[in-house]
């Protein structure tokens, strides 16, 4: 699905210092990389705080005690994605809120959100799903509205950018009150382990934030409120650093086989390509990043492409089978079927193909041609 070797061999040299640099100036914890790490992604973001942590999931917990959501705080967020969402918001005794997506650009569904508001909400998380801005003039107006908070799960979205109808382009990460990101090896921006970080202008909240990081410290050994140890380490730091110059060039790269890929699938039955953004602007805009290129297989068996895929030496990922509000820990007795729709046909008819920066035009010939004649049998 990734080649993370070939895309290292291109930085090789970068990469390997840094990491010796670090080795042997010993700084592992809190080392200059981290900071000088922290600076760069604020820059390249435009946004007032980067606060670097352990992994993707803390970045989303933290993100929500900085906020101070308390238990029974109802947070609403899409019941396709990948569950570390949701986890959170149940780790932390908030009541999760599970609405339908869009069948179109699989983005949290705008009117789901406003039904399923009530008196006990207080935060809704969109989730930049497969690297696609979601619809975030609607979600902060409805946020706006009510008064709720905005954590965009930016994950998967991390570099695209999302022009409002106002005409003002902000990168994602960069709209809602505040945003988590994973640097996972296979995310678009990923380090050679597990890093995350958490977003924000707001001045307050990122001070807060900044001591729930630290076992709650705002004054050494002073612990003002109840925190966690979540850390990025120098090693993954310098890795990021070595990278995040190339982060555009990488998206584009992603963008251009996705666009080889849906070229290939245009007008083959069965087949829906990606949809929810303008293919022809997405090279300079990047609204679309692709984090995962998925498609719909209808009314033809997706399981037996998997299997012939996998059989022909294509590797392919179902991103997700199992709706969230169908996991045994997450299932809620106020949750109907009806309400779920989409997501429920989703599970049946995506398929997520290879997708990285080092696809070549054989690649993906050889992977488009074994699908269509799969599906067009
Ligand atoms: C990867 C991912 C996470 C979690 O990130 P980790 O670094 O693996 O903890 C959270 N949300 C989404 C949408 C993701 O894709």
């Amino acid at each position: 699905m990734v080649d993370l070797k070939g895309q290292y061999e291109n930085i090789k040299e970068r990469v390997d210092s840094s990491i010796m640099n670090v080795i042997e100036t010993t700084a592992f914890i809190n080392g200059p990389d981290v900071h000088e790490f922290q600076k760069e992604l604020e820059q390249y973001l435009d946004v007032k705080h980067v606060i670097p942590c352990a992994n993707g999931t803390d970045a989303l917990q933290i993100a929500m005690m900085g906020l101070g959501l308390k238990p029974g705080d109802e947070v609403i967020t899409a019941d396709f994605t990948f569950a570390a969402t949701v986890e959170v918001i149940a780790l932390l005794q908030l009541t999760p809120v599970l609405v339908d997506v869009d069948p179109i650009n699989f983005n949290i569904d705008v009117k789901a959100i406003k039904k399923a508001i009530t008196p006990k909400t207080r935060a809704i998380v969109p989730v930049h799903l497969f690297g696609l801005t979601a619809n975030m003039d609607e979600i902060m107006a409805i946020a706006e509205e009510h008064h709720l908070y905005v954590i965009e799960d930016n994950a998967q979205g991390i570099g695209a950018t999302y022009t409002s109808k106002n005409g003002s382009k902000k990168k994602t990460g960069t709209i809602g009150h505040v945003a988590s990101t994973s640097f996972f090896p296979s995310k678009n921006l990923g380090c050679y382990g597990d890093g995350g970080a958490i977003f924000t202008n707001d001045d307050d909240l990122a001070h807060t934030i900044r001591g729930i990081v630290n076992h709650g410290m705002y004054v050494r050994y002073h612990h003002d409120v109840v925190g966690v140890n979540s850390r990025l380490d120098s090693i993954q730091a310098a890795v990021l650093r070595a990278k995040l110059p190339h982060l555009d060039n990488y998206n584009k790269a992603r963008i251009e086989a996705a666009n080889k890929y849906t070229l290939a699938f245009k007008g083959i039955k069965n087949i829906v390509t990606p949809g929810g953004f303008d293919i022809e602007k997405n090279i300079s805009e990047r609204s679309h990043v692709f984090h995962q290129y998925t498609l719909k297989i209808i009314n033809a068996d997706r399981d037996a492409l998997v299997k012939h895929l996998n059989e022909k030496g294509i590797p392919c990922g179902v991103y997700y089978p199992i709706p969230l509000h169908l996991q045994k820990a997450y299932k809620d007795e106020r949750y109907k079927e009806e309400d779920f729709k989409v997501t429920n046909q989703l599970i049946k008819e995506v398929i997520s193909l290879p997708m990285h920066t080092e696809l070549d035009d054989e690649q993906i010939t050889y992977i488009t041609e074994t699908v269509i004649n799969f599906v067009s049998k």
